[in-house]
């Protein structure tokens, strides 16, 4: 018998992430303003805009590992409880916040691996330590998902002997490994030589078409084009154009998303 703690039981129809009108600011600086925005199930959803536009503390605030001031997050139909209001709003359940947190799992742009853990520790350290699981199932399940991004000769090494596009695979094994309801990516490939870029394209694109919910900051607007079902561009914390690949990046209808594309592509 395995706990599965992260298995809920969703309807069909219910999107894994739903965001309402989020507001969310630093102090005085007001960076979301008022955004919506749905990921269904099985869905990609790409986020693009400039640099400062709010796009990692977007997708920070879905995990909760940003608060917000207003507004409301559901996870899987779930409404994220908050006490407080304002700048003093915070989730008010614990169990609720780990819950979320373990079910979306991010990947960084610098990849943040355990510099002091092997590969396969790295992958297996949260399902053990947060998730509680059986270590010999963590384990193969592990090397299962090293495989999948092709590193399985990688298990026993440290990160620091990999190269970038290795240990980003290697964190993408590790986001899998807690087998969460969906993927958060920041701008997964912004760290690595063009070279190194596609390998890691790669293993992201087998994971959409495999039918993964996840949600992608990306400056790579050919990934954006290529695996998304919706695309979002943000400018200055709200949400000024979106829609599927092929009408934004085909058809964009507004003057800002016209001169962010031409910059950008
Ligand atoms: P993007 O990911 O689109 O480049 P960010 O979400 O990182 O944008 O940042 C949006 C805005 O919020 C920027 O003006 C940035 O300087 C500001 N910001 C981000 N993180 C913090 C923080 N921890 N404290 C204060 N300001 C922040
Ligand atoms: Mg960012």
């Amino acid at each position: 018998m395995t706990a599965e703690p992260n298995a809920t039981n969703p309807a069909r129809d219910v999107p894994v992430i739903e965001i309402r009108d989020l507001h969310k600011s630093y102090g005085q600086l007001e960076v979301l303003k008022g955004v919506d925005m749905t990921a269904p199930k099985g869905h990609v959803i790409s986020l693009i805009g400039s640099s400062g536009s709010g796009k990692s503390t977007l997708l920070r605030c879905c995990n909760l590992l940003e608060d917000s001031q207003q507004g409301d997050i559901l996870f899987e139909g779930e409404a994220v409880r908050w006490r407080g209001t304002g700048l003093n709003r915070h989730p008010a359940d614990k169990a609720q916040v780990l819950r979320i947190r373990t079910n979306l799992s991010m990947v960084f742009q610098q990849f943040n691996l355990w510099a002091h853990m092997s590969i396969l520790q790295n992958v297996m350290e949260a399902p053990l330590t947060v998730l509680k699981r059986d270590p010999a199932e963590v384990e193969e399940k592990a090397r299962g998902y090293l495989a999948k991004v092709g590193i399985a000769d990688k298990a026993d090494v440290w990160p620091a002997q990999l190269s970038g596009g290795q240990q980003q695979r290697a964190a993408i094994a590790r986001a899998l490994c807690m087998e969460p309801r969906a993927l958060l990516f920041d701008e997964p490939t912004s760290a690595l030589d063009p070279e190194l870029e596609q390998e890691v394209i790669k293993v992201i694109k087998a994971l959409a078409e495999e039918g993964r919910t996840m949600i992608i900051v990306t400056h790579d607007m050919k990934l954006a084009a290529d695996v998304s079902d919706h695309v979002v561009f943000l400018h200055k914390g709200k949400i000024e154009e979106e829609g599927p690949p092929d009408t934004l990046f085909g058809n964009p209808q507004t003057e800002r998303l016209r001169g962010f594309l031409s910059a950008t592509m």
